[in-house]
């Protein structure tokens, strides 16, 4: 039988041994979805809103046990799982409020031929989620996907397949029927099993080299495909902004997470006359930052989820030094990995870098900085689009217009003034470029999980 180990990346011990999925399990479970999906899509929405609300009060209920539980297999410090689980009571809220006239029938033409535009679920909804925020990347889909009638087939991240569970058993402990809901349990080849089956549509979250894998793979069959992917999200802090208080924005934006955020604040470019300043309290910022035992409610920078990233981590670090950049924090750790049980990582930050090294080019994804001096607005532009990826960007000043004429030019799904590393369940979630296809959230992401049919009715 085909199992899963479950270990804790903050200790290395293990946590339990699951049974997993193979690919016969995975065809048995999306075929049992295939025939579960019209008596779901008949279920009248109210009944669905309902379904979803008791979800919602089925986490509030055990919301510490389900963050205990989420910090221990991915080392997410307690406090911040539990601000993820509170996050996505706040995504339900939208969703359940939305949802019914995000896929109503509209009627666009009342002549001769009645012209009527309604939404028809996908059908078969697939979902291969990251680790980093389970919850929100997997409820993402999931919630939206149920509500507008599909049937999903989840196949969380083997870094948090616990949480994936839980979010299942939570769900059909609402009502939601045992083959509406399915939870794959397993690593990539898992994941690749799921790609062969019959499936409507394809929702994944995760790093640009499966997702372009999942493209590749199912392309022939014209599958609908999003891909939400890995970013390097620049920030500018102008000339006028306040140094301080850009500096504990941008700490915080930068290693919330432990730095292992999709939308984490991956480059800094700081004007040349606030530079040093900006640089002098974003180490003040980061000095306070307490690194440790994740289930410590005052734990501040958790573990590193996947002990390859440490090797990683060290490289962009030692390229960037070996280049002429200056190592400003950690002391004799600074960007170095610390010693073990478990995989750590100082928090590190780095001045004097530039975009000959890896470390302002390619996802950093850990509790890692690289902060670059600039001279003009356009310098620093050019340097924010100088990147195959666009998830997010962000301009910190005092002058509004300029922030919003900057941003205009910046290729990016998701942009800033005053502020990073935020989602909205209110407006679409999407990459540019290499940091994705498609999107989630806002009534769109409400929409996505259907197809539009046109309707033209004529009375004789
Ligand atoms: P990953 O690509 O390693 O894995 C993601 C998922 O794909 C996992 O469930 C994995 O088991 C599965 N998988 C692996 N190989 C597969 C294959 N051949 N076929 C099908 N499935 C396969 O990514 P990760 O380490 O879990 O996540 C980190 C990445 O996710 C980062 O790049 C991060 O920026 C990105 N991310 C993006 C967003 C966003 O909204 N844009 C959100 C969270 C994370």
């Amino acid at each position: 039988m085909a199992t899963l180990d479950i270990h804790n990346p903050a200790t290395g011990q293990s946590i339990t041994t699951l049974a997993a999925d193979d690919a016969d399990s995975v065809a048995a479970k999306a075929a049992a979805a295939r025939a579960a999906q019209p008596a779901w899509a008949a279920v009248p929405m109210a009944e669905r809103l309902a379904i979803i609300g008791r979800f919602r009060a089925g986490l509030v209920a055990e919301l510490d046990d389900l963050a205990l539980a989420l910090t221990q297999e991915m080392g997410k410090p307690v406090s911040q799982a539990k601000n993820e689980i509170n996050g996505l009571l706040g995504r339900i809220d939208f969703f359940l409020e939305h949802a019914e006239a995000a896929v109503a029938d509209e009627a666009v033409a009342d002549g001769g031929t009645r012209e009527i535009i309604s939404h028809v679920p996908l059908g078969v909804v697939a979902n291969i989620s990251a680790w980093n925020y389970p919850y929100f990347v997997g409820c993402n889909v999931i919630v939206p996907a149920l509500l507008t009638g599909n049937v999903v087939l989840y196949k969380p991240s083997e870094h948090a397949t616990l949480t994936g569970l839980n979010i299942t058993r939570l769900l059909h402990a609402a009502g939601v029927p045992a083959d509406a809901m399915q939870c794959l349990v397993g690593g990539g080849a898992v994941g690749a099993a799921l790609l062969e089956q019959r499936i409507d549509g394809l929702f994944f979250t995760g790093s640009h080299a499966t997702g372009q894998r999942i493209a590749v793979a199912l392309a022939p069959r014209l599958v609908k495909v999003q891909l939400e992917l890995g970013g390097k999200d620049p920030v500018y802090v102008r000339a006028d902004a306040d140094p301080k208080t850009a500096a504990e924005s941008l700490a915080d934006g930068a290693m919330y997470n432990t730095g292992q955020s999709c939308c984490s604040v991956e480059r800094i470019y700081v004007h040349e006359s606030l530079h040093d300043t900006f640089v002098q309290h974003f180490l003040a910022t980061v000095a306070g930052f307490k690194v440790g035992d994740p289930q410590a409610a005052d734990t501040y920078i958790g573990a590193i989820t996947r002990f390859p990233q440490l090797a990683l981590l060290e490289a962009q670090v030692a390229d960037a030094v070996a280049k002429g950049a200056k190592l400003l924090t950690g002391g004799a750790s600074g960007g170095k990995r610390l010693p073990g049980p478990g995989n750590w990582f100082a928090p590190t930050v780095l001045t004097n870098v530039n975009h000959t090294m890896e470390l302002m080019r390619e996802e950093s994804f850990g509790p890692v900085i690289g902060i670059q001096k600039v001279g003009s607005d356009e310098e620093a532009l050019a340097l924010m689009n100088d990147t195959r990826y666009g998830l997010t960007a962000g301009v910190f000043t005092r002058d509004e217009a300029a922030a919003r004429a900057l941003l205009s030019r910046v290729n990016a799904g998701s942009v800033y003034w005053n502020c990073c590393d935020r989602v909205s369940p209110r407006l679409p979630w999407s990459g540019h470029g290499d940091s994705g296809l498609g999107l989630t959230l806002s009534t769109l992401g409400i929409q996505t999980f259907t197809r539009p049919k046109a309707w033209h009715l004529r009375q004789l």
